[in-house]
């Protein structure tokens, strides 16, 4: 399961931010999650509890914060956020098929709240 892998450094770095700052207990995770990560929140709601458990973040709350996929057309340089198919994105100005992801792929920890 790709999520436990994920979840697990993300954990882990927790920790040691916490750790660092002197914190009694995290009790905030908040986390980015592009729309073509391919990370599944269900998944990822379900290795947090995994991954938190007897660590100083154990009851700390979970948000995930979805980021839609955004592309730069390659030829007009029109910046895309909605598009009709997301397999096969296509400018909707210019019609061209050559568009660069700039957002949307990323999962990565956002932030914490610790006391
Ligand atoms: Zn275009």
């Amino acid at each position: 399961m790709h999520e436990l892998a994920l979840m697990t450094s993300l954990v882990d770095r927790v920790c040691e931010i916490a750790k660092n700052e002197n914190a009694k207990r995290v009790t905030d995770i908040h986390v980015k999650r592009g729309e073509l990560s391919g990370v599944i929140p269900e998944s990822l709601e379900f290795c947090f509890d995994v991954c938190v458990a007897d660590t100083i973040a154990a009851d700390a709350n979970f948000h995930i914060c979805d980021i839609a996929a955004k592309w730069r057309c390659d030829s007009c340089e029109n910046i895309i956020s909605k598009v009709e198919d997301l397999s096969v994105p296509i400018c909707p100005e210019c019609g061209n098929y050559k568009l660069t992801l700039i957002e949307g792929r990323e999962f990565q920890l956002d932030s914490i709240e610790i006391e």
